[in-house]
């Protein structure tokens, strides 16, 4: 495993939100992060866990026939929160109508995408890349990858690393 990667194993869906939660420690206005990981796997707890980190009011669910669910918060820095799900999307093309391209560097917020690998040809430089694996009775390893492999996403990964010890019992 290279420094810009972290694996962590959660027993628990309240202990995936928590992580979520930690990961939102460490966000700023303009960052991506994707979320991977089969259906079930649970990209979306891990969602809530970030927005409800956020102040996020009301629930925050899977923008399944949407494609996009936008959100204020209730943070000083971090203003809007873009949740994208693209598992329904049909062809990349149908990207452009979405406006994905707003959503990949976005000015004044953050985005999560769920089911990233449809918009695998249109993908910024830089981003982190969550991958969740389901390990059976109810486990998840979450693996975080800061890409690229640079100095700041060292850091950042650093960052996550620390905030997560200290949420997490
Ligand atoms: P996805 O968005 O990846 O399709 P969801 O987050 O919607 O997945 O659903 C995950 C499901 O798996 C939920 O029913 C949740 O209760 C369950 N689950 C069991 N263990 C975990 C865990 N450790 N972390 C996250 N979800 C878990
Ligand atoms: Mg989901």
């Amino acid at each position: 495993m290279t420094a810009s990667q972290l694996e962590i194993v959660s027993h628990s869906p309240a202990e995936t939100a928590a992580i979520g939660e930690a990961i939102a420690g460490s966000l700023r206005n303009g960052d991506l992060v994707l979320l991977h990981g089969d259906l079930g796997a649970g990209k979306t707890t891990l969602a809530k866990g970030i927005a409800s980190a956020l102040g996020v009011a009301g629930v925050v669910s899977s923008p399944s026939f949407s494609l996009v669910n936008e959100y204020d918060t209730r943070h000083g820095a971090i203003t809007r929160l873009y949740h994208l799900d693209l598992y329904r999307l049909r062809t990349e093309d149908d990207l452009a109508s979405i406006g994905f391209d707003d959503f990949t560097a976005p000015g004044e917020g953050i985005t999560l995408v769920e089911w990233p690998e449809r918009a695998s040809t249109v993908l910024p430089d830089r981003f982190l890349l969550v991958e969740i694996e389901p390990l059976g009775s109810g486990g998840r390893r979450l693996r975080f990858v800061a890409i690229p492999d640079d100095e700041i996403s060292r850091r950042r990964i650093e960052s996550l690393r620390s905030r997560i010890a200290s949420n997490i019992d």
